[in-house]
């Protein structure tokens, strides 16, 4: 298993780019202004939560995992012609991004029956479905992102047909991505949530891509290797984070 501390010193601290005002801070992730109004910077911590922050605490060397790894995904994504909002790294906890007004809907594609799906159709967890799920959250804590479809999203205003067009097409893409690179490292993406925001009127995928927002299950063993070990107390989790760090940079 691979150390927080050798795996924070494979970057050197700092960029040149300087951190300005807060502009946002969640759960896990803090976002700065730059002197370029274009670029952001997002700092990744450990700070855990789950089931709408009524589920608390820290998960050691997580934020760089996350920040590493969403870095080495996007740069994956973009050079298969996925846009999005990755600029660069510029530290073990920062990376630089384009300036996105995100929509406020969480995109879920499955590829296993698990989670919130299994849940809402009282169907067990671990079956592979004969296609892709791809599902819409209206990205709302305090309504605990309830699920929604695209008449309301359109009917809200949220975002046009040929808006959401895009978004399910390069949401199909993304996974289909993700699926191969997760598959040659012997990990199976049950599912995941993606966030897509509107750049200079170019949609691009924002957010990060992680163990936070992925379901990982080891092939065979079906290991659950993502925040799943967290919100259901299964222990071993900085050590899952630090394996599936091994396995995308390795
Ligand atoms: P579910 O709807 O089954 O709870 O989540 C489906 C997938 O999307 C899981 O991989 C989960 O990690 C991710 N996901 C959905 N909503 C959120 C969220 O609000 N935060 C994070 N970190 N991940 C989410």
């Amino acid at each position: 298993m691979m150390s927080q501390k050798k795996c924070e010193s494979t970057i050197q601290k700092g960029g040149e780019m300087k951190k300005g005002e807060k502009i946002y801070e969640g759960k896990a992730k803090i976002v700065y202004k730059t002197d370029d109004p274009d670029l952001f910077i997002q700092y990744f911590k450990d700070d855990a939560t789950a089931f709408d922050a009524t589920k608390r605490g820290t998960i050691i060397g997580k934020g760089v995992v996350n920040n590493k790894v969403s870095a080495k995904l996007f740069e994956l994504l973009e050079s298969k012609g996925i846009p999005t909002h990755f600029v660069k790294l510029l530290s073990d906890r920062e990376m630089l991004m384009k300036r996105l007004k995100i929509m406020p809907i969480e995109v879920t594609v499955r590829n296993i029956t698990a989670g919130g799906m299994s849940k809402m159709l009282a169907i067990e967890e671990g079956i592979v479905l004969k296609e892709p799920v791809l599902e819409y959250h209206y990205k709302r804590d305090d309504l605990h992102d309830p699920l929604f479809n695209e008449y309301h999203i359109k009917a809200l205003g949220l975002a046009t047909d040929e808006e959401l067009d895009r978004v399910d097409t390069l949401s199909f893409e993304i996974n289909e991505i993700l699926k191969a690179f997760f598959s040659e490292r012997n990990l199976d993406l049950v599912d995941f949530k993606l966030e897509f925001g509107k750049h200079k009127e170019r949609i691009l995928l924002g957010d990060e891509i992680s163990p936070d927002t992925c379901r990982l299950w080891e092939k065979g063993t079906r290991k659950k290797l993502d925040k799943d070990r967290f919100r259901r107390d299964l222990g071993g989790i900085e050590e899952a984070y630090q394996e599936v760090y091994k396995r995308v940079m390795g």
